[in-house]
C-alpha cells in the first residue's frame, strides 16, 4: 500500500472529502518532495502538487507520478490553481491540519473556498508517520552511525580548556563531514552546573577537570534524523556522580528491555521513572522518558504519562531518563531504538555507556 492510500483510508474514517496538505514534512513522506515550499491537495480522485519556479526540476524528479504538479506564478499563486483545477468541487468536507495552517491562511481558505468546510485535524499524518518501514528505518540508522562516529572522533578533545562552544563546533564538523545534511537541533554541551539544565545549549562556559558534560546532538541523512544523549566526566567522578549515574543507566537500561509493541507511552515512562523514585530522585526526572523520531526529531509519539495508546511495531523511538540537580549538574543518557516484534533494536547499541566508558582520565 502506498503512503498516498494509507492517507486516503484517513480521510474516508475522518468523512473529509479531500484534504490541503501544507506541512513540507508530510509532503516528503507523502510524496518524496524535500524542498521547502509546496502544497499538497489529496482526494480520491486527484492528487495535485503545487509549488514555486524554483522547484520545478526537482519536484519532477522526486514526485514522479505520485501527483500531478503545477508551478505557481506571481499571477497565479496557489489559490488560483486551486480554482483552475475545480480542486474543490463537489467538496463538502476538506481537512487541514491544525498544528500547521496559520489563522491568517485559514481566513484567505475560507473566504477563497465559501462552500467549503474546512475542518481541522491535528497531525492526522503523524499517526501514519510514526510506524517506519524498513528504509526509513535504515536512513535513521545512518543518521544514528553518522553521529556516533563524529563523536567518537570528536571525543579525544573533550579536555579541560575547551568550550562548549567549541566542543560542539568540532562535533557539528564531523557530522557534516560524515554526511550529514545539518544538525538535527541546536547542540547540547552542558557542562559542570550547566549539565542541570537538559536543553543546555552549548555555551562559551570553559570545561574544566572533575566536571560532568552532558552532550545532546543527532545528525540528519536523508530527512531523517538521531538523537543521542551521553554524559561524560572529565577528570575522576566522586561517589555522588558515580551513584547518579548508575541510578540513569539502570532506568535506562530497564525501559530499553522493556520496550516492545504493545506497551503504552505512560507504561515504559513509568518503569523508568519508578527506578529514579525509588532511588530518592523522582522530584529531578522532570521530562518525558522518550518521543517519536523520524523526519521530526520529536516525532508524532509521545513517550510518556499522557500516552495511553500502546507503541505500535515499527516505532522509532528515544529512551532518555534524566536526572538534573540545580547547582549540582546532571545526567541523562539517551539511546534511538525500532520496536521489533520481540523487542527494541537499540540503533545506537555502538555507542558505549557504562560507567568506565564515559570517564575521561585527566593527567
Ligand atoms: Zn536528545
Ligand atoms: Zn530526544
Amino acid at each position: 500500500m502506498s503512503r498516498i492510500s494509507n492517507f486516503l483510508e484517513v480521510l474516508e474514517r475522518e468523512r473529509l472529502d479531500a484534504f490541503l496538505v501544507t506541512s513540507q514534512v508530510d509532503i516528503r513522506y507523502l510524496v518524496g518532495f524535500s524542498g521547502s515550499a509546496g502544497m499538497l491537495w489529496v482526494s480520491p480522485e486527484r492528487v495535485v502538487f503545487l509549488t514555486d519556479f524554483r522547484y520545478e526540476t526537482q519536484s519532477k524528479e522526486q514526485i514522479g507520478d505520485r501527483a500531478e504538479i503545477h508551478i505557481i506564478t506571481a499571477e497565479k499563486g496557489y489559490y488560483d490553481w486551486i480554482e483552475e483545477l475545480k480542486l474543490t468541487e463537489g467538496k463538502k468536507f476538506v481537512g487541514f491540519d491544525e498544528n500547521v495552517v496559520k489563522y491568517g491562511t485559514y481566513k484567505r481558505l475560507i473566504s477563497r473556498f465559501p462552500d467549503v468546510n474546512w475542518i481541522p485535524l491535528a497531525d492526522p499524518i503523524g499517526k501514519l508517520r510514526a510506524v517506519k518501514d524498513h528504509d526509513e528505518v535504515n536512513k535513521i540508522r545512518q543518521a544514528v552511525d553518522i553521529a556516533v562516529e563524529a563523536l567518537s572522533e570528536t571525543l579525544p578533545l573533550l579536555r579541560p580548556g575547551i568550550t562548549e562552544k567549541e566542543f560542539a563546533a568540532e562535533l557539528e564538523y564531523r557530522m557534516r563531514r560524515k554526511g550529514s545534511e545539518r544538525p538535527a537541533f541546536e547542540t547540547i554541551v552542558a557542562s559542570g552546573y550547566r549539565a542541570a539544565l537538559p536543553h543546555g545549549i552549548a555555551s562559551d562556559k570553559v570545561i574544566s577537570a572533575g566536571e560532568m558534560v552532558t552532550i545532546d546532538f543527532g545528525a540528519v541523512f536523508e530527512g531523517y534524523a538521531s538523537d543521542l544523549t551521553r554524559t561524560y566526566f572529565v577528570g575522576t567522578p566522586d561517589k555522588k556522580f558515580k551513584e547518579i549515574y548508575g541510578i540513569v543507566l539502570r532506568a535506562q537500561t530497564t525501559a530499553i528491555q522493556s520496550a516492545k509493541p504493545g506497551i503504552t507511552g505512560k507504561e515504559l515512562d513509568g518503569i523508568a521513572r519508578k527506578i529514579i523514585e525509588d532511588a530518592g530522585y523522582g522530584e529531578y526526572f522532570g521530562h518525558s522518558l522518550g518521543h517519536g523520531l523520524g523526519l521530526y526529531v520529536h516525532d508524532s509519539v509521545a513517550v510518556g504519562v499522557r500516552n495511553e495508546n500502546p507503541l505500535e511495531e515499527g516505532t522509532v523511538i528515544t529512551i532518555e531518563p534524566g536526572i538534573y540537580i540545580p547547582e549540582w549538574g546532571g545526567v541523562r543518557i539517551e539511546d534511538d531504538v525500532v520496536l521489533r516484534a520481540d523487542g527494541a533494536e537499540v540503533l545506537s547499541e555502538q555507542l558505549p555507556k557504562q560507567l568506565g566508558d564515559i570517564v575521561i582520565p585527566v593527567d
